[in-house]
């Protein structure tokens, strides 16, 4: 009996390894591969066109591609009711893109392209394996999470889409009045009170440049410049927010936007030094200060701010709107 019984029990060992071998590793693999499609991002309703490289455009869900935009424009470790302003934030950008009349003469084809100098950054999946490497499906889980959690919300100004625009982070200064950046009115984009992020993004970023280079960055010929080298730059003007609205080059006069353009500098709030040699910037912040500061976000979403206070906050007397279901 105890010899037969034993047979029946290595039989049994045997179906179970057979069993786990033909079904379960494979579901496991195929489970493995595919985990992030398991529960997929809506297929129907809205599909973005994305010019990903001079060459292809891809068409995908909306929610699909604001997960690869929040991927981008923010760090994944920032707080998760960051994560969801930055999400509603690009989703508004996204719509707002996608409604106007006229295409885009960069990407006729396409609503949108991948490049954060002109629409806004996204990176694929694969991008983000590469960059994340173990921390891919944690960090991915994560920015899903966000996107998903404020599905179809938009923001909205008396009735109509705002341009959320954002930036990295307002050193700590406040934002900035879109009027001092772009010229023009914007009710929304007003200057807001930002002491919110972190410590080391307050502190001041030194960089120099030979005057050489200021030269043929700022197209200035030798006469321009006056005798005494130490009266070469000065600023002239302070917007209220206190970063550098006039700036005197030589005898040439340029706004702190054009500046920081085209000397690519990481903002306007900086001071200025000069030597026979070289000019030396110390600039605070990163970007150009208007709407939304995204470090800031982070700071008030550690204080116990909900992603909606955060977008009221940037982006005053707005009201969130979500997309109608069809
Ligand atoms: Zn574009
Ligand atoms: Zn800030």
């Amino acid at each position: 009996m105890a010899v037969k019984f034993g047979r029946y029990r290595w039989l049994g060992y045997m179906i179970v390894v057979l069993t786990l071998v033909v079904i379960g590793i494979p579901a496991l693999l195929v489970r493995g591969c595919s985990w992030e499609s398991r529960e997929p991002v809506k297929e129907e309703g809205v599909q973005v066109k994305l010019q990903i490289s001079e060459e292809e455009i891809i068409s995908l869900p909306l929610e699909q591609y604001l997960i690869g935009v929040v991927a981008a424009e923010m760090p994944v470790s920032f707080h998760e009711e960051a994560l969801k302003a930055q999400a509603v934030a690009a989703r508004t950008y996204c719509l707002l893109r996608m409604v106007r009349e006229e295409e885009d003469d960069q990407h006729p084809e396409a609503h949108l392209c991948a490049d954060p100098g002109h629409c806004q950054a996204w990176i694929s999946n694969e991008e983000m394996r590469k960059r994340w490497g173990w921390n891919y499906r944690p960090n991915y889980q994560k920015i899903r999470s966000a996107v998903l959690a404020t599905v179809g919300e938009l923001l909205t100004y008396e009735g109509q889409l705002i341009d959320p625009v954002y930036h990295s982070s307002c050193g700590g200064r406040g934002t900035e009045d879109a009027r001092e950046v772009w010229g023009h009115e914007v009710p929304y984009l007003k200057r807001a009170v930002c002491s919110y992020d972190a410590p080391e993004k307050q502190k001041p970023v030194n960089t120099q440049i030979s005057l050489q280079e200021l030269f043929t960055k700022l197209k200035i010929s030798d006469q321009a410049i006056p005798a005494a080298g130490f009266e070469l730059i000065k600023i002239q003007e302070r917007t209220e927010s206190g970063r550098v609205k006039k700036v005197k080059v030589g005898s040439q006069v340029f706004s702190g936007v054009e500046l920081r353009k085209r000397l690519g500098l990481r903002s306007t709030d900086f001071k200025v030094a000069c030597t026979k040699e070289k000019v030396l910037f110390s600039t605070r912040g990163y970007g150009h200060a208007v709407g939304m500061c995204q470090y800031g976000a982070n700071g008030l979403a550690q204080s116990g701010a909900k992603y909606d206070e955060i977008l009221s906050h940037y982006y005053q007397g707005t009201k969130l709107k979500t997309i109608p279901e069809k």
